[in-house]
Parts: C-alpha cells; sequence; structure tokens
C-alpha cells in the first residue's frame, strides 16, 4: 500500500507556477502533488498538436522540477489511460488516502465543477486556494463591478494602475494620459516590415520529443504538424522569451500592433501568452520587466509601445478574467445576434479563396498561433458578419492556439471578437470592411477578390458581409456616437444598391453552407 499523504494537491496543466498558492502553504514532508494528463481533457476540443505539446511537456518539466525541489509527484500519463481529471484523482486519492485535497482555482468552470463533483463523491474535504498569479481577485472584481451599467475595461484598467502603482507619477498618469492608442496602430509602409527581429526557438529537448510520439500516437487527426515545436515549456524558456520580446520587439510593439503581413506571423508581438497562461510566466515579471526598459532607455523603449503593453495584461487580461467568472456558466451560451451559420470546413484547412483569411488560417495551423489583430479583424470579424454559430467559433478558437485557456478564450472571442455577448465585454461589435484589410495589410494584392468592389462576383466578400450586417442592425449599432458616422453611409445608397448588397451577402453566407 503506497504511503499516506495528508494533503494530495492537485496540480492542473495551466497551473506551472513557481509561487503556486498551494504549494507555498504545504509541506513537502507531509504533503504530496498529482498531476494528470487524460485523453478527456487533451481531446475536450479537437486541439492543435502544438497546444496539447505545450500543456503536456510543460506539465512534465514542471513535475521533474517538483521531484527535483523535493516533492512527491504522482504524475499519471496519458498512457496509463485516465479518461478524465476525476479518474485520475480518483485514484490518486484512494492510493494516498488524504484527509483533503488542495487545488487552486483552475481557469475553466467546467473544470472547478467537476474536481468538486469528483471531491465530493470521494467524501473527502477540498480546500481552493485562490489564484495569486493575478493582480485582481474574483471578488475585488465582482465589487468593482457592481452596480456599473457598463463594465468599461478602460476604467477598470486605470484603477489597477493606481492601485499598483504601474507608470504613475504622484497620482496621475506618466507622460499626462493614460492611454496613447493615437501613436500606436500604424500599417506598415508599401515595402513592407522590413528585417523583422529573430524569434527565439525552444527546440525539442527529450521530454518534448516523448510527448510529441505520445501527441501523434493519440491525436493523429487533430490539427497542426509536428514536424516543428519551438514553445517554450519550462520557466527558464519563458523568461528568455520574455527578454527576447523586451529587447527585440517593446519598440515596435505598439506602433505595429494591428498591421498584418503576408508570411510574417509573429511582426513585433509579444508571443508571451502561452507562458503567461500556464503560469510560468508571472504578469507581474513581464510588467517589470516593459516599466524598466522604459526607466533606463525612453528613447529605445516608447512610453506608447510600453503603456500598450502594460494595458493589456494589468487591464485587458484582468478584465477579461474578471468577467469570466463573473458571468460564467451562462456566459457560454450567449448568442446576441442569434446567428446560426455553421462553422465552415475549411476553417480547420484553410482552403478559400479568400486570402486574408488563408494566410491567417494557415499560420493557425502551423504554429497553433496567429497573431491578436488576425484574430479579431480577419476570423472574429468574417465570423460575425458571416453569422456563424458563436459556440462554434468559441470551441475553435479554445482547440486552435497554444495560449488558449477558456478564461481568457471565451470572453475574447465571444464577447470581443464576435460581441455574442451583446456588449458586456466591449461597446460595439469589431467589425470591418475589406477597406481596412487592405489599409492594414498585404493580404487583397494576392487575393482574386477586390476589396474595393461591394456587389459582383468578384467583390470582396467582407464588404456585402459588412454592410448587410449594419443594415440589419442599422437602430441598433446606430445609436453607438461610435458607429454613426459609418452608418451615415447607408443613406447615401439607393434601394437598388441596399438590394445588391443583400443579395451578394445571401450568396456569400449561402455558400458557407456547401
Ligand atoms: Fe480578404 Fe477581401 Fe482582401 Fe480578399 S479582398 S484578402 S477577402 S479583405
Amino acid at each position: 500500500m503506497p504511503r499516506k499523504w495528508r494533503n494530495l494537491i492537485v496540480v492542473l496543466a495551466d497551473q506551472l507556477d513557481a509561487a503556486h498558492p498551494a504549494l507555498e502553504a504545504a509541506d513537502p514532508a507531509k504533503d504530496g502533488v498529482v498531476m494528470i494528463e487524460t485523453i478527456g481533457e487533451a481531446g475536450h476540443v479537437t486541439s492543435h498538436k502544438h497546444r496539447i505539446t505545450l500543456c503536456l511537456s510543460a506539465m512534465r518539466h514542471f513535475a521533474e522540477a517538483l521531484q527535483t525541489a523535493g516533492w512527491k509527484v504522482d504524475y499519471l500519463e496519458l498512457d496509463d489511460g485516465y479518461l478524465t481529471l476525476g479518474a485520475g484523482l480518483t485514484h490518486a486519492a484512494q492510493q494516498r488516502r488524504p484527509e483533503a485535497i488542495w487545488w487552486v482555482q483552475p481557469g475553466e468552470w467546467r473544470v472547478q465543477a467537476h474536481l468538486h463533483a469528483t471531491a465530493s463523491d470521494l467524501g473527502i474535504p477540498v480546500r481552493q486556494f485562490e489564484d495569486s498569479h493575478f493582480y485582481v481577485t474574483n471578488d475585488e472584481f465582482a465589487a468593482w463591478a457592481k452596480g456599473r451599467k457598463q463594465l468599461t475595461m478602460e476604467y477598470f484598467y486605470r484603477q489597477q494602475r493606481a492601485r499598483f502603482d504601474i507608470l504613475m507619477d504622484d497620482g496621475a498618469p506618466i507622460g499626462g494620459q493614460w492611454n496613447f492608442d493615437q501613436d500606436n496602430r500604424k500599417a506598415f509602409p508599401k515595402a513592407g516590415p522590413g528585417a523583422l527581429p529573430a524569434i527565439p526557438s525552444f527546440p525539442p529537448d527529450r521530454i518534448t520529443k516523448a510527448v510529441i510520439a505520445t501527441v501523434e500516437h493519440h491525436f493523429p487527426d487533430h490539427p497542426g504538424g509536428l514536424d516543428h515545436f519551438d514553445w517554450p515549456v519550462t520557466r527558464e524558456q519563458a523568461l528568455q522569451a520574455l527578454d527576447a520580446f523586451i529587447e527585440e520587439r517593446l519598440t515596435n510593439y505598439g506602433r505595429y500592433q494591428d498591421a498584418m503581413w503576408q508570411g510574417e506571423p509573429f511582426l513585433y508581438h509579444a508571443l508571451i501568452a502561452s507562458s503567461l497562461n500556464l503560469k510560468l510566466l508571472n504578469p507581474r515579471e513581464a510588467v517589470d520587466a516593459a516599466v524598466q526598459a522604459w526607466q533606463r532607455d525612453p528613447d529605445r523603449f516608447p512610453l506608447a509601445a510600453v503603456e500598450g503593453f502594460v494595458r493589456q495584461i494589468v487591464g485587458w487580461r484582468e478584465f477579461i478574467r474578471g468577467v469570466y467568472w463573473l458571468k460564467m456558466p451562462g456566459y457560454a451560451e450567449l448568442n446576441h445576434f442569434d446567428h446560426q451559420t455553421p462553422l465552415p470546413a475549411w476553417f480547420w484547412t484553410g482552403d478559400t479563396e479568400m486570402n486574408c483569411l488563408r494566410q491567417t488560417i494557415s499560420d493557425t495551423l502551423d504554429n497553433g498561433y496567429a497573431h491578436h489583430i488576425q484574430r479579431l479583424m480577419i476570423i472574429g470579424n468574417f465570423a460575425t458578419l458571416a453569422e456563424i454559430r458563436p459556440v462554434e467559433v468559441c470551441d475553435w478558437f479554445l482547440a486552435v492556439y497554444v495560449d488558449a485557456i477558456e478564461w481568457v478564450e471565451l470572453p475574447n472571442t465571444l464577447g470581443m471578437a464576435l460581441h455574442g455577448d451583446g456588449g458586456i465585454v466591449g461597446s460595439k461589435p469589431y467589425v470591418a470592411s475589406g477597406a481596412y484589410i487592405n489599409r492594414m495589410s498585404n493580404y487583397c494584392g494576392g487575393c482574386r477578390f477586390k476589396p474595393s468592389r461591394r456587389t459582383g462576383d468578384d467583390a470582396c466578400p467582407f464588404n456585402a458581409l459588412y454592410w448587410n450586417f449594419l443594415m440589419k442592425h442599422r437602430e441598433s449599432l446606430g445609436r453607438s456616437p461610435r458607429m454613426r458616422m459609418v452608418m451615415k453611409n447607408l443613406d447615401r445608397w439607393d434601394a437598388e444598391e441596399l438590394a445588391a448588397i443583400e443579395t451578394r451577402a445571401a450568396t456569400v453566407r449561402d455558400a458557407l453552407k456547401h
């Protein structure tokens, strides 16, 4: 009979935290850890092979580090055949007969409910720890949200900046303003981005190679290929990735954060979201590194870039998590516009004539990654305009991106990208016509469609879909001050033009169903 443990500490795949709160409260002499790989979690959605490989490899590296540090770890591998976390936890609890089971709040409502149900079936008391990785607790967010008609990220962000004294000077924002977006979001010149900094690579080691073989064995039909894999899987690698971003790409991060360029999937983006979301990196480390770079050399690291990065982490990331826990479980079911078009099969192959979508989905399938403006203004924009069922889009986003954990994926996709929550996360839909994509990228040059045309067989499909969407929601969207100007275009067109737009949009949507 294996030795009895006092507390059994469940460490989940996205809790690989050097300052894991349950481990910090535990005693390695008396308590032990269980980490569980399961077919059910790895295949909960049809996950990209890079996403599964990253999670499992990072878990195995973390378990090895714990053992080296003196922890007792029961590690259940995929090949051990546990279908669910509950099955693995039940096995470990029966072996170790703990007085209590400890875990940190999971990153997914479903997993939290499942763990509680399992512990209840086992009749073992639970201690759930607050996830100290985040700046803001769920209770603090709920207190902030209470009584507000609209949850506006900008106000939340300002409060956190002041509370944590980040880029502040005597109670006021450094630089005299909270937000420098007018200095950011430029397109590349016609000649393109020029020479881009090299992206650090973390080739598979012994552990990752073993995981790759396991993933190929269990999930041969999942999207993505494992002939290359170089995401950071350890804390040391995550710190190197952060350092490379600060040194090589932060300078241009803000300026080009909304620019896209064919064949350049990474540009000046941070590429640390997967490390943050697995907790290999702490958000305070990332924020401190960016702020210190600006303090060291403000000419090289402009305040607009540093503030934009800080806002993503202290503002947007924390806000999104707060919304998730405030609104779940009902949030996942929302479908504000009642969109019912099935997800086209080409989302899993990239096989579409629309070049912007073909490139973005190909980047996604190649790397398990697309940068935020590709996700928001190419894929999310199209899915909204084409009226694709939100739950299918959300499952796709959760499946294909290496950084996707539900707390961050769901409000970003359903709320920000699809406006499927009716305005909880964003005050208006992020929708745009082909003209925007043409301005911010070079995709249209390689496309069979023309971004300047609204109707006709060679017209950019985004255009008719966009104007038709505005026509359909003219009354509700017209109430938004940010939409009023663009709505005026509809008044300029005669009934014939509006009917032609409607017909073209219906043709585009019908084609998606076949
Ligand atoms: Fe995309 Fe339209 Fe441009 Fe083609 S023309 S790349 S479909 S925006």
